[in-house]
């Protein structure tokens, strides 16, 4: 399997490759040169599935030659060892016709974990045989930096160094961080806020002699492993509801338009799923897209759901050069223009395309948190914001005889005093984090310069060879 770029001016790659790159030279995203698809006995046989045993047959077609198929399913097995629920990822009724899949039970609690985890057992693999380290450098608001801190943990070809704004996370997230103490984890709190530490992050990337230097790379949701380490879940629900014979929705809360692109690419695979919904939260860009062709970009507005804050959803440019027919010359113009204007110009019949699949609701916080004490009241489900969001889409777009599927993306107890005020109730931590308020932090607080960053990653690499 080959990869391509959405913007057609970068070399095409092989799966391996296109992990530790990441982004393409081009400015373009990876997408694999044609889909694979699996025929209505295939679908049938991978029913009932353990789930890591179903994400390395749905991985092996992406993964191609580069992982023999016995290596990829022991890989998977040992990425989801760490989960903390026997079905991995459970399906639980909340209401008619509408459910909810949780993606939270990793070791971060939030669904960044599913494919995290598997992309730490896919570094450690192809950098081994490739005799080689690299280093991880991203920035987080949130969600990601503790994902990949514990993908990367204590493995030896791996360093990764994350910048937070410092004082900007949640303690929880902060903590799920910096009580990582394994010798190849940094953590940086930049004095700044979120767009600065992306900002330093892209300088250290563009300095190339520096990113040659440190093997720099990056795990942030635009490199391809991580869709296709999304798409298991959608087949894995969607079996169990009676896929490849019967139809399926889904509801997706989202920001990057990183996991719905993977319940996209599952229905390209032949899954029938019949409507993809979109939940966002007020940065609403995409639902403003879907109801009106309006892709314009605003100013990023916190909100109870924070990993769901973001204007420009990267992976959108994925799904755009697909319904411009993969003219990739189309797609770089378009992209460009939207950089440049804040405006971007769909054509008409890509925009009708996309809509007939996708719908689009937006919740402020105020509906947010009405929907989360609403579904507590009526059905005993807590849902943590951005879960909720997700719901409420759900809700709004089911159809009769369509089992309509949300993704529960974060347990509730990663967003405490959310799930209070909505509900009163405070959710207790996993037991595997219970001690996590009273844990040793270690971190360093760093001025937001692009100097200042590179030395503290010099030191990182140095203390970690
Ligand atoms: C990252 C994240 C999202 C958004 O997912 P995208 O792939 O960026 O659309 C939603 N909810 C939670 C809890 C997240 O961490």
């Amino acid at each position: 399997m080959r990869y391509i770029s959405t913007r057609g001016k970068a070399p095409a790659l092989s799966f391996s490759d296109v992990l530790l790159t990441g982004l393409a030279e081009d400015g373009g995203l990876y997408l694999p040169e044609t889909w694979p698809s699996f025929s209505l006995s295939e679908w049938q046989a991978m029913r009932g599935l353990p789930y890591p045993e179903l994400a390395a047959r749905i991985m092996r077609p992406f993964v191609g030659e580069d992982i023999d198929p016995g290596t990829l399913r022991s890989l998977c097995e040992k990425a989801y060892t760490g989960f903390d629920h026997p079905a991995i990822v459970p399906v639980t009724q909340v209401e008619d016709g509408l459910f909810v899949q949780e993606l939270f039970h990793g070791p971060t609690l939030a669904f960044k974990d599913m494919a995290m985890q598997l992309l730490g057992q896919l570094f450690e693999h192809v950098l081994t045989e490739r005799n080689s380290h690299v280093t991880i450098v991203g920035a987080t608001s949130g969600d990601t930096g503790s994902a990949a801190i514990e993908a990367c943990r204590g493995r030896d070809r791996l360093s990764v160094v994350i910048l937070h704004p410092k004082d900007r996370t949640s303690e929880v997230q902060r903590r799920q961080m910096t009580t990582v103490l394994e010798a190849n984890v940094t953590n940086l709190a930049i004095e700044g806020t979120f767009d600065d530490c992306q900002d330093l992050v892209k300088a250290l990337f563009a300095d190339m002699p520096f990113r040659k230097d440190m093997h720099l790379s990056a795990v942030n949701s635009i490199n391809w492993a991580r869709i296709a380490a999304q798409i298991p879940y959608y087949v894995y629900a969607a079996l169990n509801f009676g896929a490849p014979e019967q139809e399926v929705s889904f509801a997706v809360p989202t920001g990057n338009f990183g996991n719905i692109l993977a319940a996209w690419a599952a229905r390209k695979m032949g899954l029938p799923i019949r409507h993809l919904c979109v939940g966002s939260n007020r940065n609403d860009i995409l639902t403003r897209f879907l109801n009106a062709n309006d892709m314009t970009m605003k100013s990023v507005m916190p909100s109870l759901s924070p990993s769901m804050d973001i204007q420009v959803s990267s992976n959108f440019e994925r799904l755009l050069f697909e319904l411009l027919g993969r003219d990739a010359e189309a797609c770089a113009r378009i992209m460009t223009s939207f950089r440049a204007t804040g405006h971007m110009d769909v054509p008409a019949e890509a925009w009708e395309t996309a809509r007939s699949l996708f719908s689009g609701l937006a919740l402020d916080d105020a509906a947010t948190e009405a929907e989360i004490k609403g579904l507590h009241d009526r059905s005993g489900y807590l849902a943590d914001p951005h879960s909720a969001i997700g719901i409420a889409a759900g809700r709004r777009f089911r159809e009769a005889g369509v089992p309509m599927v949300a993704m529960a993306t974060a347990h509730p107890a990663k967003f405490p005093d959310a799930m209070v005020a909505a509900t009163g109730i405070r959710p207790a931590l996993p037991v595997h984090l219970a001690d996590l308020y009273s844990r040793e932090e270690r971190y360093r607080t760093v001025p937001a310069t692009a100097d200042a960053v590179k030395d503290a990653v010099r030191a990182a690499v140095l203390s970690n060879a």
